[in-house]
Parts: C-alpha cells; sequence; structure tokens
C-alpha cells in the first residue's frame, strides 16, 4: 500500500482508546494532527450499559461466544487478569480510584535515572488529576466503615483513608443526582449528573458521574476532530514500502471485532502510531507482530518485566446484614495494614451477584493439595455447624449486598513473564503463555484481616476460588511488559515512549510501567501517556524522524526551559 495520491489517510492511528490512547488522542488533536482512534470494543451509554452482572452478554467480553461487553477475563498459568474492552478502555469498568504512587518507584526498574522523573512527574499528576476530575470520596458507605473500623480492631486505623476519585459529586448539602452543565472544562465537556453512591462503577456508571475517559479526554478529542472507530481491531501494523524503520510511514490493518463472518477488513496509511491496547493488549499484538515478519525489529525485551501489582483479592459475606453493602462507590476507601500492604473497600451494585460464583470459604496455609483438602474439610465443617448460614454464602444471589471485597495490594516486586507459544493444551495456534515464579496468593497478614472483618459481624471471611484451587491470584492492575529502559537490550520504549528500532512510534498504556507502583495505576498511566505527548511538536513543526536514540544511549533529560516550551507546544487551549 502507498498513501492515497501521495496523501496520509491520518497523521497519528492510536490503537486503543483507553487511559494511554486517550490523552494520547486528545494531545496530538490539540497539536494540529489528523488522528484516528481504533478501539476493539463498543462504544457505550447510560441507556445501553447492562443493569446487572447477570447479563452477560452486556457485561462480558468473550466476541467468539456473542459476548460483546466490556469487562474481560484472561486465564494464565501465574494469574488471572482482569481488563476493560470498550470506547473508553478500562475507564468504563474501573473503579475510579486515581491514587499517585510513592516517591520511590521512580527508583525502581529500568526507567530508573532516564529522566528527572521526580522533579517532572509531578505536574503531569497534577494534570492528569485535573482532566480526570479527581476528588476526595465523600460517599463512605457501611463496607467503608467496616474497613474502618476492622483497622481500628487490628492496631492500623490512623491509616484509614477515603479514596481519592474521578467522580463528580455534589457540593457539601447538595442533594445527589443532580445534572450541571459541563463542571470540568470551561463548557467544553458534556453535562454531567452528581454521584448517587449506588456502587455500580465497576458495572459502568448509568448516571453520567463517573468521570470516564468518553467524558473527558476521547469527548474533548472527538469534539476538536479525532476519528473514532469502534469495534476496529487493529490485526497488522507494518512499514510503508520505503523504509523499514517507518520513515515513509505504516500501514494499519483492522477488521470488524464483534464480527465472526464478515470482518470488513480496511487498510489505512499514516505517519505515526500510537500502540495504546493496555499491558496485555499491546503485548499481544506486537507478539504477532514481531513474528509474522511486519515488525522484526521491536525488541526481545517484549513479554519481560510483567506486573501484577501483588494483588490477591479476599473479603467477607455477611448473609442477612442489616445494611446494604453495595452502597457507596466502588472502591471507597483503603487501609495499610503493614508498610508494604494496602486493602480497599471494593464492591458490585447490589443485583450484580455473578462474581459470586468464584468466591469461596476463606482457607488459610500455603498453597497446594493441602491447602485444597483444608479447604474442603472447612466447607464441610462449616456446612454442619450452621448448614442455612454456609448455604447462602455459598449461592451467589445477595452477593454483592452482602459482600466486602478487600482488595490487598502488595508493593513488593513480584515479575512474571509473557512469551508467545502453543500452550500444550491447544497447539494449532500461538497464544500469551505466562513464565516465571508464581506470585503469592497468600498474604497471612491479610487473611486475618479478612478473619476479623467477619467476626466484627458474624460473617464469613471469603476469597477467590481459583486461588485456592490453582494457587493463581487475580489482579486487574497487569502491568508492564513493553517497559521504559534505556535500549532495546532492556527494555521495548525510551523514556518518551518511542519504541526501539522504528521511527514516529510509540506505546502509551500500561506496558510501559517498570516498576510496581502498590496502588492502583490508571493515574501514573494518564500521567505518562502526557508527559510522553509533550515530547511530540506541534504538527507544523514536525519533521516525521521522531526515534529513540540507537544504541546503548541513554536519553538526555531536558532543562526546565525546554520543559515548559513543551508544555505551551498547543494549537489550541
Ligand atoms: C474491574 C476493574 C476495576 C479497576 N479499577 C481501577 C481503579 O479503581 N483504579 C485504577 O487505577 N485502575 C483500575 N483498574 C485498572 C485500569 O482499568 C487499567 O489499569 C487501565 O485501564 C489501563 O489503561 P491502558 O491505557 O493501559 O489500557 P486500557 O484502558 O485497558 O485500554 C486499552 C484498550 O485497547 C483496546 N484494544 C486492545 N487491543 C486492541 C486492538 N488490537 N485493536 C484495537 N483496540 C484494542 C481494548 O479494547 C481497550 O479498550 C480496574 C480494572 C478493572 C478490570
Ligand atoms: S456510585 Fe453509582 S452514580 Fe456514583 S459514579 Fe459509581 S455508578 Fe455512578
Amino acid at each position: 500500500m502507498s498513501p492515497r495520491n501521495g496523501q496520509f489517510d491520518f497523521d497519528f492511528i492510536v490503537i486503543g482508546s483507553g487511559f494511554g490512547g486517550s490523552v494520547s488522542a486528545h494531545r496530538l488533536v490539540e497539536k494540529g494532527y489528523k488522528v484516528a482512534v481504533m478501539e476493539m470494543g463498543r462504544r457505550w451509554t447510560p441507556d445501553s450499559l447492562p443493569r446487572t452482572s447477570w447479563s452477560l452478554r452486556s457485561w462480558l467480553w468473550r466476541p467468539k461466544l456473542g459476548l460483546h461487553g466490556f469487562f474481560n477475563m484472561q486465564f494464565f498459568r501465574h494469574v488471572t487478569i482482569f481488563h476493560g474492552c470498550a470506547v473508553g478502555g478500562g475507564s468504563i469498568t474501573y473503579a475510579c480510584t486515581l491514587l499517585p504512587p510513592p516517591e520511590k518507584v521512580w527508583e525502581a526498574g529500568s526507567w530508573t535515572g532516564l529522566g528527572n522523573w521526580k522533579a517532572e512527574m509531578p505536574q503531569y499528576y497534577e494534570t492528569a488529576a485535573h482532566m480526570l476530575g479527581v476528588t476526595e470520596n465523600k460517599i463512605l458507605g457501611p463496607a467503608d466503615l467496616l474497613l474502618q473500623r476492622t483497622a481500628e480492631t487490628a492496631g492500623s486505623g490512623d491509616t484509614f483513608y477515603p479514596t481519592r476519585v474521578g467522580i463528580f459529586q455534589a457540593a457539601e448539602g447538595q442533594a445527589s443526582n443532580q445534572t450541571f452543565p459541563d463542571p470540568f472544562f470551561g463548557g467544553e465537556g458534556p453535562a454531567r449528573t452528581t454521584c448517587l453512591g449506588c456502587g455500580g462503577c465497576m458495572m459502568g456508571c448509568r448516571f453520567g458521574a463517573k468521570n470516564t475517559l468518553d467524558l473527558t479526554y476521547l469527548y474533548l478529542a472527538e469534539k476538536h476532530g479525532a476519528r473514532l472507530f469502534p469495534e476496529t481491531q487493529v490485526v497488522n501494523v507494518q512499514p510503508l514500502p520505503g523504509a523499514s524503520d517507518g520513515a515513509a510511514g505504516y500501514e494499519v490493518c483492522t477488521v470488524k471485532s464483534t464480527s465472526w463472518i464478515r470482518r470488513h477488513p480496511q487498510r489505512f496509511s499514516c505517519r505515526g502510531v500510537v500502540f495504546a491496547a493496555s499491558s496485555l493488549g499491546t503485548m499481544e499484538l506486537l507478539f504477532q507482530l514481531k513474528e509474522k515478519g511486519s515488525l522484526p525489529a521491536i525488541s526481545p525485551e517484549l513479554g519481560k518485566h510483567v506486573r501484577t501489582n501483588s494483588e490477591s483479592l479476599i473479603g467477607a459475606r455477611m448473609p442477612g446484614y442489616h445494611e446494604d453493602l453495595s452502597l457507596g462507590i466502588a472502591i471507597g476507601s483503603g487501609v495499610y495494614i503493614d508498610e508494604h500492604t494496602h486493602i480497599e473497600a471494593v464492591r458490585y451494585p447490589s443485583g450484580s451477584d455473578a462474581m459470586g460464583v468464584l468466591t469461596t470459604i476463606l482457607t488459610n496455609g500455603h498453597p497446594g493439595p493441602r491447602r485444597i483438602a483444608l479447604w474442603i474439610r472447612n466447607v464441610i465443617s462449616s456446612l454442619l455447624r450452621h448448614p442455612v448460614k454456609t448455604l447462602r454464602v455459598l449461592q451467589p444471589w445477595g452477593w454483592a449486598r452482602e459482600f466486602v471485597i478487600l482488595l490487598c495490594m502488595q508493593a513488593l516486586d513480584n515479575q512474571i513473564e509473557m512469551h508467545w507459544q502453543r500452550p500444550w493444551f491447544w497447539p494449532f495456534r500461538k497464544f500469551l503463555v505466562s513464565r516465571g515464579q508464581k506470585v503469592p496468593t497468600y498474604i497471612p497478614k491479610a487473611n486475618e484481616f479478612a478473619q476479623k472483618f467477619a467476626q466484627l459481624t458474624g460473617g464469613f471471611p471469603m476469597s477467590m476460588l481459583p486461588e485456592i484451587l490453582f494457587n493463581v491470584p487475580g489482579t486487574a492492575h497487569c502491568i508492564g511488559g513493553c517497559v521504559i529502559a534505556d535500549s532495546s537490550t532492556n527494555g521495548v520504549v525510551d523514556s518518551r515512549h518511542r519504541v526501539f528500532g522504528y521511527k514516529n512510534m510509540y506505546i502509551c498504556d500500561g506496558s510501559v510501567v517498570a516498576a510496581n507502583l502498590g496502588v492502583n495505576p490508571s493515574l501514573t498511566i494518564t500521567a505518562l501517556a502526557e508527559r510522553a505527548m509533550s515530547f511530540i511538536p506541534p504538527a507544523a513543526q514536525t519533521s516525521w524522524d521522531d526515534a529513540a536514540p540507537s544504541g546503548d544511549q541513554a536519553d538526555a533529560c531536558d532543562t526546565d526551559e525546554e520543559a515548559g516550551n513543551r508544555r505551551s507546544n498547543t494549537v489550541f487551549s
């Protein structure tokens, strides 16, 4: 393919419309570029979002089974990864907790020393927080108050905090569920409604209170000219003839993601590409493109340094509890039970009980057959002692009203690797396959905390069935796999997110994060994308030859004056 009549279809094609993709689209349009965003997932509106998680077709993303929702689960030997798939990426299903990580993360991992991170990042966190409307949660629900009481009994009550969230909340003394003209972008954004505290954020907000990307960055990008292609999966990216490093531009091929037979293949030409398909999505696409020879120069470090925030999902179920524990916002509060271990109180909205099929009675002990035997013994002994209560706890109905998920994150560095292989159980095609040391699923202190939590209310401490049966933790925070580093020997992109080996090619999503953050990652992904985009010159000044330095040259940090110039390099705003 060559550009039609010498004209490229777009200056930039952004692959994926999550946090990194939406920031990139908005900032590139602002700089005067012609931008397309290719998004595999569907576009959602308050009317099309499912009412509960039992509407599996509109909740889960598994297009080959006819499920076209916005929430995906991928199962690996080392970890089950939960992630979003929609116009707005993970923001449609995420719980909107937006926390900056501790400063020490810039001193760990392959990005250390490649930027003046500690001095530079605060301004990008500030911009990200402003754009995502971050504020302190004012709606503490019954689950948050229970978390606080448990922390007090456990001696860590002073660490209790209401989360910082991207939600439009009513001012003090005002009623909820009130609609106002755009409160965030000086009238440029959409009208918004104040939060009801229904706990439904992870099922998609049906009230317009959650500051999802389609109401913030992506809204502004589209308003100013970005063209969004929903249900469009990118299946190939290759340099146009004449320059194998992409200096002559790229061809991007897509198919319709929600169709089996008429896949509607399309080809587009562009000068530059931004991969923003999430940690898993970008790894998967780049492995495919490297293997089929479209992008052979991608670093062999692809798939390395994948981190899961060392997460474990436990909780407590209180059958017949007098309050509705689903009320509040999805992640309303948190505590630190020691310097490495952070626990957040998480909930699904009333009626969204489908996750209940994955939870079971908590069992202590190291993973393996003995723990499974102990779990079976615990279930039988509980059934004999409290048959009715135990049966109520093991069946899913009423789960969201009675359950508090305790999301435990540890700031300890556990890493795995992803490889592109034929798994032994399905040798017909290659998939992402995880390798490395198992991430611990048994965190004794967290289990003790769940037990205390349950004791306070006469409930049952609970954990996830796959953790007990297969010793596989679940995480919604997969990061890394294309990490920032000084050279292609150590990572996939440089500190300005330029892909080693190619021109005008960038990665802006969770895959570039090079350290375990210990907090929910979306604010960091947004801030990093803001920084990466600040290096790209306005359209009128570009020479289309942006590339990471070759060899082992580390990137030079720029001066304060250069950083200031970068920030003012926009066409409007
Ligand atoms: C239930 C849940 C709750 C969460 N809660 C929080 C929270 O409270 N706070 C927090 O910080 N984080 C939270 N997260 C994590 C957060 O959603 C992710 O960290 C974040 O969305 C990652 O951003 P990203 O830019 O890397 O990619 P994403 O936001 O995941 O976006 C990537 C997009 O690329 C699309 N894509 C993938 N491949 C292709 C392709 N080949 N072609 C076209 N499009 C493609 C995908 O469909 C997706 O929409 C939560 C996640 C889940 C699942
Ligand atoms: S609690 Fe309910 S109203 Fe508030 S942001 Fe979440 S889903 Fe929307």
